[in-house]
């Protein structure tokens, strides 16, 4: 019943518990000790520093987050985890488990609870990977950094260059607050039980000096109504979306320096910047 330093496995507590998974909370553990260890060093969390788990799970993640940091708080919205936690966490004093679901959360009740700077770390289920990212990416919070276990396509779509085909609206709101890298890929069989898909660890550092100054709302706004219709040109989107006839927003587009035939998915960050103020201009004059 018990691994070679001593805690019970897993899979020993989760039968012993009689907790029976729900599928459709995409419940896959990880259990591999080195898997785990690196995903903690990706983090990059420090001895001093917060580190904020979303989707607890059995614990496996936040045991060794909690090696590392000063102090794990971990939200998960299964409340049937409780016993298999009682056991799985047993010992491990610097960890706070509070059942409720991030996503349903406001985010000063999220400040109220972590009190302080922090990064975030989750193995996340992938129905929730992209409104997740994108509720902490977009807050207000004091995240450092988000390290999160994502589907590899996923992946592979937020640290995307200008012009490739994963490149969407998902890259451009993650460079508009940090720097984003795959850290590792991980395989379906590191969980318990297996997806169906590969994974990746994505590490977000923050950077809020990024896009200082500018209105940040209408940059987003452009960068989804360029990609709302992604087969349309920037122009046609752009028409659509701010109420412009086809020739000023045509107009609009040559303004900025770019061809009246671009789509969206060539501009970069400073194209999307560029354009904002010619929008301003636009509805000054
Ligand atoms: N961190 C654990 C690990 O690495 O083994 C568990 C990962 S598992 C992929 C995702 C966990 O997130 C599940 O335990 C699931 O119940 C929980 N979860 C799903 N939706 C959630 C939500 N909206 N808020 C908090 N937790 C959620």
């Amino acid at each position: 019943m018990t691994e070679n330093n001593g805690q019970t496995s897993i899979r020993d507590i989760i039968a012993a518990t009689g907790f029976r998974f729900h599928k459709g909370l995409g419940q896959n553990f990880l259990t591999d000790k080195n898997l785990l260890a690196g995903i903690v060093k990706d983090s990059g969390v420090q001895s001093d520093e917060l580190a904020v788990e979303i989707g607890t799970g059995a614990g496996t993640l936040t045991r060794a987050l909690a090696e590392t940091a000063k102090r794990v708080i971990s939200f998960e919205v299964d409340a049937s985890l409780a016993p298999v936690l009682d056991l799985s966490l047993k010992g491990v004093e610097n960890a706070e488990v509070i059942f409720k679901d991030v996503l349903k959360m406001r985010e000063e009740e999220i400040a109220e609870i972590t009190g302080e700077e922090f990064r975030l770390v989750a193995n996340l289920p992938y129905y929730i990977t992209t409104p997740l990212i994108m509720k902490f990416v977009e807050s207000e919070l004091p995240v450092k950094s988000l390290t999160v276990m994502v589907q590899k396509e996923v992946a592979d779509r937020i640290v995307a260059k200008v012009g490739e085909a994963d490149y969407s609206s998902i890259t451009l709101a993650v460079q508009m607050a940090g720097n984003a890298n795959i850290t590792r890929i991980v395989s379906r069989k590191m969980f318990f039980p297996s997806p169906n898909v590969d994974s990746a660890v994505v590490h977000i550092e923050m950077d809020r000096s990024k896009l200082e100054g500018e209105d940040r709302e209408l940059v987003h706004k452009l960068v989804r109504s360029a990609f709302a219709m992604r087969r349309k040109t920037l122009a046609n989107n752009l028409a659509a979306a701010f109420g412009y006839a086809k020739a000023q927003a045509t107009e609009l587009v040559a303004a900025a320096g770019l061809d009246p035939q671009v789509r969206g998915e060539a501009l970069s960050l400073d194209d999307f910047v560029r354009l904002s103020h010619l929008v301003k201009e636009l509805a000054r004059s």
